[in-house]
């Protein structure tokens, strides 16, 4: 068993100055609240901490990751708080102890699915924050994958998936080839028990064949290298099960046509003598076409470099071998990890890497990483910088049946409704977000679980133009809105035509028909009559230019018969369907209720808020409700009034109790044609209070009526309750 001052001693080995205090204070602590609790080995539970501190140590990381490697599971498992760590280990500690605990929280859903899966390692690394939260993960990821055998099998089978498609893929990403290989090597024997076993077999027996020839490659490579002062450490190393079952696999044949079993590593001091072993290596043996590799001069995403090629060695077997220098080596194996580590040796390694174009697009948070890294010579000081938010323009949300969508930051539900289907989009009135009904401008956060509601009868608005973040929506939604104003002003377009040709006795349809209408909308610059028309509606083309281009020009001089055709009264006429009287961020057919607590009527500034399982209910924004409220519940709403809508309001009438002053103030209200639907009056020594409930149109007609009320001899105020 790792024991704390195996710990110490690592990190004092690579640390000029480490904080062992800190390291110590933090064991006694995990200590102390683990006490008592049990792995499933039945070893005692801080056995896992510890290893992982180790693990995390071995990677030389600083003593921040190891005291996080320590606590990781103190938040998550036992009394401890996230406040009572900031308090003995300062906030950075507890971020990083939070930030694995929110990581440990969420496991992976349907991960086969390639895209699923590589969302889903997204999202982790999002969460993520501080890429320090993710070496600790791999690195408690490590441990409980060593530790496997002592889970149910149906755990084992799961956590071994999640190991083979979230966490090796991650460690991959970020470079660290060692924790990768572990990870997958492990989960493949959990995953595919037989094929681990008969292949860990045949690759054994293979080594043990060519165990000679290995000896005589290594040998021969040496020499030559030495012979041409090169000093070069080579090895000879024999591939583990799953690489090899994966080449299998991607190659379609058996154990025994794979010939790269065995592969060989050249590790030599500088950038020059990789290129230089190289020539000497193809003059000794021919090397195999196509299958030579530059990842120095281009490294792969990961910062991955070596020289790689295939080479028909002594007694014509194929063989792998691997040029690096010291640096590239160290990188390859420990990745991202290698940034931390408090480096003494000067220069020998490669320059600094460049991405491609098309790998920076693809992994552009590492290549954010890399850049910090360049841009910082003092690891601590890059360990400060990288606390940045990787993924700081995505966010990643489920879909009802759990599969993840990656959207831009501070995309809505109607961004998420346009990225699943235009339909789901155009019809969308409403979202849930984790179950609550949230309003449509609602930003979305990572891992949340979002359904949009949807009615057929629904469109989208303009207003949605103001908050949807994906280019996608904003195209759908102004495609909808224009298809909408054209189908909208051509009717009206087609009323006013129809209205002035019928002065002439004549109708529309016989033009449109002849296809005149046609003629003069080309006449006219339009592509067709329904663009004339839909430009009349428009108001772009006055009835009359239709007119005039429609009709001959010596025919009969237009004789008005009647008024011209107001605008209004058609728009009015086109537009007339009895509504709530609100328009919830321009849905039509949301459910509406009115706040008691102001009642608003039609002009009255107002705003909308979710109500769960109620719809909407709108107050006036003075209204004291709108204080009070969370502003995530709210929504934008507009008067859209059409017909005769009426709105019951509360008024209070104050005046003094004299005969005749209800009638006369029920007079005024009949002289604004305002219904009274209710009335009563209480009196208290010479006053009378007078409470009425009338149904007004809008603001207008009711301060009118309130300021005429006020002006009545004996009233001394007037109210809205
Ligand atoms: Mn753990």
């Amino acid at each position: 068993m790792l024991r704390l001052n195996d710990i110490l001693d690592r990190v004092a080995s690579y640390h000029p100055d480490p904080d062992l205090d800190l390291i110590k204070k933090a064991y006694v602590y995990s200590a102390k609240v683990h006490q008592g609790q049990l792995r499933k080995s039945g070893e005692p539970y801080l056995v896992h901490p510890l290893e992982v501190a180790g693990i995390l140590a071995e990677l030389k990381l600083d003593e921040a990751s190891v005291v996080t490697g320590l606590l990781h599971d103190t938040i998550e498992d036992t009394l401890a708080t996230k406040e009572e760590i900031a308090g003995l280990f300062g906030p950075e500690i507890a971020d990083l102890v939070d930030g694995v605990t929110k990581l440990s929280q969420f496991t992976a859903a349907n991960t086969q699915e390639e895209k699923q899966a590589e969302n889903f390692r997204k999202m982790v690394v999002a969460m993520a924050k501080d890429i320090r939260v993710l070496l600790v993960k791999l690195a408690d990821r490590t441990h409980n994958m060593r530790t496997l055998d002592h889970m149910k099998p149906e755990s084992q089978e799961r956590i071994a998936r999640e190991t083979m498609d979230i966490y090796a893929p991650l460690a991959n990403r970020l470079g660290m080839q060692a924790v990768k290989t572990e990870l997958e090597e492990v989960a493949f024997r959990y995953l595919r028990p037989a094929d681990a076993t008969d292949l860990a077999a045949r690759i054994a027996e293979r080594a043990r064949e060519k165990e000679k020839f290995v000896a005589e490659v290594v040998g021969i490579i040496r020499q030559r290298l030495e012979a041409q002062g090169i000093p070069a450490d080579v090895s000879g190393r024999v591939k583990h099960p799953y690489s090899v079952w994966r080449k299998m696999r991607q190659l379609d044949v058996g154990f025994d046509l794979i010939q790269d079993v065995i592969g060989f590593r050249v590790i030599v001091d500088s950038v020059a003598r990789c290129y230089e072993s190289l020539g000497i290596i193809h003059a000794l043996w021919k090397p195999v076409p196509g299958r030579f590799k530059d990842y120095v001069a281009i490294p792969k995403p990961n910062r991955y470099q070596s020289l790689h090629t295939t080479v028909v060695g002594p007694h014509g077997d194929r063989i792998e071998v691997q040029i690096r220098t010291e640096e590239m080596h160290r990188v390859a194996e420990e990745g991202v990890a290698a940034h931390w580590a408090y480096k003494e040796r000067g220069g020998g390694g490669g320059g600094a890497p460049e991405l491609s174009a098309k790998d920076a697009a693809e992994f552009g948070w590492l290549r954010q990483l890399v850049e910090f890294q360049r841009e910082v010579d003092d690891p601590r000081e890059f360990l400060e910088t990288v606390k940045v938010d990787l993924f700081s323009d995505e966010v990643f949300v489920f879909t009802p049946k759990g599969d993840l969508k990656a959207m831009p930051r501070g995309a809505t539900p109607v961004d998420f409704a346009f990225a699943i289907h235009s339909e789901v989009g155009q019809h969308c009135v409403g979202g849930k977000v984790n179950g609550k009904l949230v309003p449509l401008r609602h930003q979305l956060k990572n891992g949340d679980s979002v359904e949009i509601l949807t009615s057929p009868h629904a469109h989208p608005s303009k207003d949605w133009l103001s908050f949807v973040k994906t280019s996608r929506a904003q195209a759908r939604i102004r495609q909808y809105i224009r298809q909408e104003e054209h189908r909208r002003s051509l009717e009206i377009g087609r009323e006013l035509a129809e209205r002035d040709l019928r002065r002439y006795g004549l109708g529309l349809s016989r033009f449109v028909r002849s296809g005149e209408i046609d003629a003069a909308g080309q006449k006219l610059g339009y592509r067709t009559g329904d663009d004339l028309l839909a430009a009349v509606g428009y108001g772009k083309v006055s009835p009359a230019q239709l007119l005039a281009a429609v009709l001959p020009v010596d025919g009969p001089a237009p004789q008005p018969e009647a008024p011209p055709s107001r605008l209004t009264e058609i728009f009015r006429k086109v537009a007339r369907r009895a509504g709530s009287g609100v328009r919830v961020s321009g849905v039509d057919d949301m459910l509406v209720r009115y706040g008691k607590c102001c009642n608003p009527v039609p002009g009255d500034r107002i705003v909308g808020f979710v109500t769960r399982g109620r719809g909407v209910t709108v107050h006036t924004v003075a209204c004291e409700k709108v204080l009070e409220s969370s502003v995530e519940r709210r929504v934008d709403v507009t008067w859209d009034v059409k017909g005769d809508f009426k709105r019951s309001v509360a008024l209070r009438v104050v005046g003094l109790d004299r005969p005749g002053l209800l009638a006369t103030i029920s007079k005024a209200f009949g002289e604004a044609a305002i219904n009274i639907s209710q009335a009563s009056v209480k009196t208290a020594g010479e006053r009378a209070v007078f409470d009425l409930e009338v149904a007004v149109g809008d603001l207008k007609q009711l301060t009118g009526v309130m300021r005429d009320v006020e002006r009545i001899p004996g009233v001394q105020s007037v109210a809205r309750l």
